[in-house]
């Protein structure tokens, strides 16, 4: 494969999408690159209004974001890694070889060092344990005090070049280098950007679109796996538990110096997949009715902070509101009723399940999702509630798992694997580089990259392997 031709100056890189690995890949070049990157949305809801849910519908209000910052404008920032055996399962490369880019992308999302959440984690591993819980994996989750919008706290606006429209195409020169984008400005204009390097980062649902449209003019094996292999982490309160342990005291724990909270899932595999539960503290002021069609307004409320009607609705949470009273002011209200919020990983299959289409009526590219979850994984879940809550036998007084839970698994929004990295081009589109297989001068930066995440919520594995892509990129044009 011919290398990048890079220009004697600096290298002219063009980034599509504004959005987590976007962000964080602009602001690793912007130094050393003369960067450009292109957004389509204006505002945070453009990229969902494309969307054609043709399988089950999410339930969250928006589970896709645009515009500066993409989904950053409207996720809680929760930052969590991937177990090792993740990576030696489906990657192309060992988690050791992540580690330099974890510590940054902790430092970019999270304000903070990696060695310092792992230190808290422990101790909290420990109270955990003490307390009577434990699982074979008890991975930590940080979460800062402040969410980010990458675009805005990494300050982009002055030092990238912004160019507002849709990548629409993408045109293939003779020697498989990609020579110009082809845009689509608001007013409805075309036009044609070149660069050295074009990487696309439109996220797990907007890339593999982008990499479709592509393989109708470019003959490449891997652009035929575009949009297979997606994985989101299908979540849902299952349960309620009373517990023997005051395990409320380390809900959002905060440890000295920390500046943020940590939580810890419990995660048990069952069939090969990954499932993991956090204890959250119950008020129990509902009955268990109510409880089970309750899901929580936190989501709602942080993305609609001036919408009035979301308070009212929070009166009606009491869970949120113990929620809110420990991650905003460290204040926790005994209780020995959890619920079960379950999180599973959901190993992607070769079918496609995103897929760009034109609406024949009005003639605007769409895209459409297929997510499925069939009776043969539901049914590996229900046993994995049944195996967690028996392993923590002796801290569990009673439990009680919801009749309905299925009917309100939603999206954690963790759109990925569409674009996944792979050794050959026969079992995924892109290479261990972050190269689309076949292509020079085309690479990925986004959820799409990720081949298998486990339980874990994929920003901070997103941003890690930008700024490994980064440090190749930069490698490339020192020739
Ligand atoms: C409510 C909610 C809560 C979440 N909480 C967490 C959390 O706690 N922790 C976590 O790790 N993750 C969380 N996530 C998920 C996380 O935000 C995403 O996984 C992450 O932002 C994806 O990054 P990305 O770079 O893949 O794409 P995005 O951030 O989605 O960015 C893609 C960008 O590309 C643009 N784009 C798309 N197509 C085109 C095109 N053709 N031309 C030009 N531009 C285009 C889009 O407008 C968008 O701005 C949450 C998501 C939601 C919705």
């Amino acid at each position: 494969m011919n290398a990048p031709r890079v220009a004697a100056t600096r290298p002219r890189v063009l980034i599509v999408g504004a959005g987590l690995g976007g962000c964080v890949l602009a602001h690793e070049l912007a130094d050393t690159h003369d960067v450009t990157v292109v957004e389509f949305g204006r505002n945070i809801s453009d990229m969902q209004s494309r969307l054609v849910d043709i399988g089950i519908p999410a339930r969250l209000d928006l589970h896709v974001g645009s515009g500066l910052g993409g989904t950053t404008s409207l996720w809680h920032n929760a930052l969590i890694e991937p177990s090792p055996a993740i990576f030696d399962a489906s990657w192309p490369f060992p988690k050791s070889e992540l580690a330099v880019a974890y510590e940054k992308a902790y430092r970019l999302l999270g304000g903070v060092e990696r060695s310092a959440v792992e230190t808290a984690g422990e101790t909290l591993r420990r109270e955990y344990r003490a307390a009577g819980l434990a699982a074979p994996e008890m991975p930590i989750m940080f979460i800062p005090g402040t969410r980010r919008n990458l675009w805005e706290t990494l300050d982009l606006r002055s030092h990238v070049r912004l160019v507002r429209g849709e990548v629409i195409g993408i045109a293939v020169g003779s020697t498989n280098r990609v020579d110009h984008l082809i845009v689509r400005s608001e007013d409805g204009q075309d036009q044609m950007l070149d660069a050295d390097i074009f990487v696309l980062a439109a996220g797990g649902l907007g890339t593999p679109a982008i990499l479709q449209t592509m393989a109708a003019t470019a003959a490449l094996p891997a652009l035929r796996h575009a949009g297979c292999y997606y994985e989101d982490h299908p979540m849902a309160f299952v349960g309620l538990v009373k517990l023997r342990a005051p395990l409320y005291k380390f809900w959002n724990y905060r440890a000295p110096g920390l500046p943020g909270t940590l939580r810890m899932p419990l995660a048990i595999s069952r069939d090969g997949i990954q499932i993991s539960f956090q204890l959250r503290p119950a008020a129990l002021l509902l009955n268990e009715r109510k409880r089970e069609q309750t899901a929580s307004v936190l989501t709602k409320l942080r993305n609609n902070p001036f919408n009035l009607a979301n308070y009212f609705r929070l009166l009606r949470h009491p869970d949120d509101v113990l929620d809110i009273l420990s991650f905003r002011f460290g204040i926790r209200l005994p209780t020995r009723h959890y619920s079960l919020l379950m999180v599973a990983e959901q190993p992607g299959t070769a079918d496609r399940a995103i897929t760009a289409t034109i609406d024949a009526t009005s003639g605007q590219r769409q895209i459409s999702r297929n997510w499925k979850l069939s009776a043969a994984y539901l049914a590996t879940l229900r046993s994995a509630i049944g195996a967690f809550i028996a392993s923590n036998g002796k801290t569990v007084i009673s439990s009680q798992m919801f009749a309905h839970w299925e009917d309100s698994v939603d999206t954690a929004a963790h759109h990925s694997g569409t674009a996944r990295m792979s050794d050959s081009p026969d079992t995924g589109v892109c290479d261990r580089d972050a190269r689309v297989h076949g292509m020079a001068n085309l690479f990925v930066a986004d959820g799409s990259l990720i081949p298998a995440s486990g339980i874990a919520n994929t920003g901070l594995t997103i941003a890690a392997l930008a700024v490994r892509l980064a440090d190749h990129i930069k490698q490339l044009s020192n020739g």
